[in-house]
C-alpha cells in the first residue's frame, strides 16, 4: 500500500503539480530528488522507484503497461537478477511471477530464503515485446538504476539467473554453462550465475546444477569459500 507521501513524491517526479491543503503543509516532506536532480547513482529508494516510474530512456516505455521496479527486503543478504519482466510481469507490476517465478521461489525456499527475504530485480524494468532478449541500449539506458538497487541493497550475494542476467552483469558473452558452477566478483560483490527457471522448466535434468549453484551461493553466505 502507497503511502500519501510517496504518492506525491511519484507524482511531483512525473513531473506533476502536487496541490497540499494548507492545513497539511507542515507535513509536507522535503521533496525527493529526481533524476533531473541526481542521477540514479545518488538516488534514495523513493526517488528511484519514481525515477523508473516515469521512465523513457528507452523506446520499452512506450509498450509497457507499467514497469517492474523489483520486490522485496531492501536489506537483503540475497540480491537476484534476472533478464526482463514478462506479460504477467508486465501486467502485475512485480518481478517473477508466473510459472518461472513459482519455480523460482521453491529453488529460493529450498535455501531457506523466501521471496521477501531477497530482493528480485531484472536487468530490463520495462517488457520487450514479444518477450525477445533486451537490446544492449536497452540493457545500458536501464542499468544505472539497477546499479543503484544493488548499492542500495548492499547484497552479500549476488544470484543471477539465466543467460541475459549473467551476460549483462559480467559483460561477457560466454554461454551460461561455462559461467555457473563458480564464483564471479561484480564490484566487491559476489556473484553466482545459475540457469533461468524458465529453461529449468524445459530441462528439468538440469535442476540438479542449479541446486549446486544455489548451495554454492549459501555456502559463501555462511562465510564458505563456495
Ligand atoms: N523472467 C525474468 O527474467 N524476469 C522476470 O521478472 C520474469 C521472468
Amino acid at each position: 500500500m502507497q503511502s500519501e507521501h510517496e504518492r506525491r513524491a511519484y507524482l511531483r517526479a512525473m513531473g506533476i503539480d502536487v496541490w497540499v491543503p494548507r492545513d497539511q503543509v507542515d507535513d509536507e516532506p522535503a521533496p525527493v530528488e529526481t533524476e533531473t536532480q541526481a542521477g540514479p547513482g545518488e538516488m534514495g529508494w523513493d526517488a528511484l522507484r519514481a525515477a523508473v516510474a516515469a521512465c523513457e530512456r528507452c523506446t520499452l516505455h512506450e509498450s509497457r503497461t507499467q514497469t517492474v521496479f523489483g520486490v522485496g527486503n531492501p536489506d537483503a543478504d540475497w540480491m537476484i537478477i534476472g533478464e526482463a519482466p514478462g506479460a504477467e510481469e508486465d501486467r502485475r507490476g512485480e518481478p517473477f511471477v508466473g510459472r518461472a517465478g513459482k519455480l523460482l521461489d521453491e529453488m529460493l525456499l529450498a535455501v531457506g530464503q523466501g521471496r521477501n527475504s531477497v530482493f528480485i530485480a531484472n536487468i530490463l524494468k520495462c517488457r520487450p515485446p514479444n518477450n525477445r532478449d533486451p537490446s544492449q541500449d536497452e540493457a545500458a539506458a536501464c542499468r544505472p538504476y539497477l546499479e543503484r538497487q544493488i548499492a542500495l541493497v548492499q547484497p552479500g550475494i549476488i544470484l543471477a539467473v539465466g543467460r541475459v542476467a549473467a551476460q549483462q552483469l559480467l559483460q561477457t558473452d560466454a554461454p551460461v554453462g561455462r559461467l555457473r558452477g563458480k564464483v564471479h566478483q561484480l564490484g566487491a560483490t559476489p556473484l553466482v550465475v545459475t540457469y533461468h527457471p524458465a529453461y529449468l522448466l524445459r530441462s528439468p535434468s538440469q535442476k540438479r546444477k542449479s541446486w549446486h549453484d544455489l548451495c554454492m551461493a549459501a555456502s559463501i553466505m555462511a562465510g564458505g569459500t563456495a
